[in-house]
């Protein structure tokens, strides 16, 4: 284990392996038990690897990481092999790179029964799903097994809720463009930690619909010489797709993120846009000329109808716009928040904080059992949202804030207000020690951590326990299957 921590902070460190490293972990057998990376796709994804040797090599894998990769013992190191299960025999191919070491999987030879037999119809369709290889009795026990050991310290969680149809579950699906290395336009997903494209037409996650209206969106841009945005040279025109679809009203946003706001001919190409698919009910632009990896930039122009969409979740309706937060999957999110709030036992006459609200979800699913609610959110379109939908579901006890959750609770706690129960729902980097110690000095008597990344999450458990509190309950939901990410409900009761 120590040895493997030690090989992995050293490619850390070295950057073109890691995003050699990294576009391997994209590659995948296509099937369940035969290879293989597609060719046409292999040429763009292993550009770098020029003048490494590659050969192919017979392995046993003897464990996973907790990223869901197999791991097979070769010459005294530890290798990662991306979509290889314990037990199973593979064809894998090595290449070395000084000390490094990549292996592909590329044919499984004794699959283990824990494989799941899907085959995939598109090339690069598990592109994103660390753990699309696992059947789905797998996938639980390997979820499982890793919030156990993240909670351990805390108790033992209970049974992860997963999703029955664990597909086509994302409502929302961001696709990057740019040219491969014969010119032609592609649309895909960064292979991680790189700005590598791997094109894929579908995901096994995505929403079909949204999946096709980018497809056309490429089909559409030679016509309308609109060329793709060229990272290194500042040339080019269209940087992402983001599709947004309210599963529940059917209601799609097509945000077209460029690099610059001159959009030739965008009324043509709106309108044919619009003729293929009279169901997309909003478009727009929105223009990012930054040179970091935030997709969207911070203008934006309305092309075609409202510039949200809305959707029903736990029983309300929710105006979202481009720019907000809202959970990806609807199914599990409905299972989150029913969680989340019986977690809180809510009785009616109790204030409530809503920290990290977003477009106000769950403080507003939670206004009817409680005296009144205050929401604070970061992002200045979310909480305009939130604030058009308390309105919108006459909500009349609740209140949202924009700022930072962190001065705002050191503010509250100055003030000594008085509150009962915080729900509070950090993005992936968790909470800070302003937000946590004002909270431990508001002194509620139940605090309910959301979170979609257990490793922060129990950081800051841990605090919470060292300053008056006890973790009752813990629940993780399978917000993301396919994927190797993990959300989880802690209920803390103060001692
Ligand atoms: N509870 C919401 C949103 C959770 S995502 C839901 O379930 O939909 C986390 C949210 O925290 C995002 O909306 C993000 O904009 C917000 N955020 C990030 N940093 C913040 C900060 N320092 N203070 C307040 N909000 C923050």
């Amino acid at each position: 284990m120590a040895k493997q921590k030690k090989q992995r902070y050293k490619t850390s460190k070295n950057k073109k392996y890691q995003s050699e490293k990294q576009n391997s972990k994209q590659s995948h057998p296509r099937k369940s038990q035969e290879t293989v990376t597609p060719k046409a796709n292999n040429r763009s994804i292993n550009k770098k690897n020029h003048g490494q040797r590659k050969s192919t090599i017979e392995v046993t894998c003897t464990g996973l990481t907790s990223e869901g990769k197999g791991i097979v013992q070769w010459e005294g190191k530890q290798v990662e092999v991306a979509h290889l299960l314990p037990g199973e025999k593979a064809e894998v191919t090595v290449s070395k790179k000084g000390r490094f070491v990549k292996m592909e999987l590329k044919r499984v030879i004794t699959p283990s029964e824990d494989r799941a037999n899907r085959p995939l119809s598109h090339d690069n369709e598990g592109v994103g799903c660390q753990l699309y290889h696992m059947n789905e009795r797998a996938q639980e026990r390997f979820k499982q097994k890793l919030i156990d050991k993240q909670m351990k310290t805390f108790g033992k969680p209970k049974p992860i809720l997963t999703m029955e149809q664990p597909y086509y579950y994302r409502n929302k699906n961001v696709m990057t463009f740019g040219l491969d290395n014969k010119r032609q336009i592609i649309s895909g997903l960064y292979a991680e930690n790189s700005h590598q494209i791997i094109p894929m037409e579908s995901s096994i996650i995505h929403d079909p619909k949204a999946d096709e209206i980018i497809q056309t969106i490429k089909g559409m841009m030679k016509s309308f010489k609109m060329q793709p945005y060229n990272e290194d040279t500042g040339r080019g025109f269209l940087r992402h797709v983001l599709i947004r679809v309210g599963k529940k009203s059917g209601e799609i946003m097509v945000v077209l993120v460029s690099a610059s706001s001159v959009f030739k001919g965008k009324n043509n190409f709106v309108k044919a846009l619009r003729k293929t698919h009279p169901e997309i009910t909003t478009i727009l632009l929105n223009i990012n000329d930054r040179n970091d990896s935030m997709v969207l930039g911070n203008q934006e122009k309305v092309l075609y109808g409202k510039g949200t969409i809305t959707d029903t979740l736990c029983g309300l309706e929710f105006e979202i716009s481009a720019k907000s937060f809202y959970q990806i999957n609807p199914v599990q999110t409905e299972r989150l928040y029913t969680r989340a709030i019986e977690m809180a036992e809510l009785t009616g006459d109790q204030s409530v904080i809503d920290a990290y609200c977003g477009i106000g979800t769950i403080g507003l699913v939670a206004s009817e059992r409680a005296d009144k609610v205050i929401g604070v959110e970061l992002n200045k379109g979310a909480v305009r949202d939130a604030i058009r939908n308390s309105k919108r579901n006459g909500v009349k006890n609740a209140r949202f804030y924009q700022g930072d959750a962190g001065e705002f609770m050191v503010q509250m706690a100055q003030r000594g207000e008085h509150v009962d129960v915080v729900f509070m729902d950090p993005p992936r980097s968790g909470s800070d020690k302003a937000f946590l110690s004002s909270l431990v000095t508001l002194k509620p008597k139940r605090i309910v951590y959301i979170s979609c990344n257990p490793e922060t999450q129990a950081r800051d458990l841990n605090y919470l326990v060292k300053n008056g509190y006890k973790v009752r309950e813990i629940q993780p939901v399978d917000m993301f299957p396919q994927t190797n990410h993990i959300e989880c409900v802690a209920a803390l009761d103060v001692i």
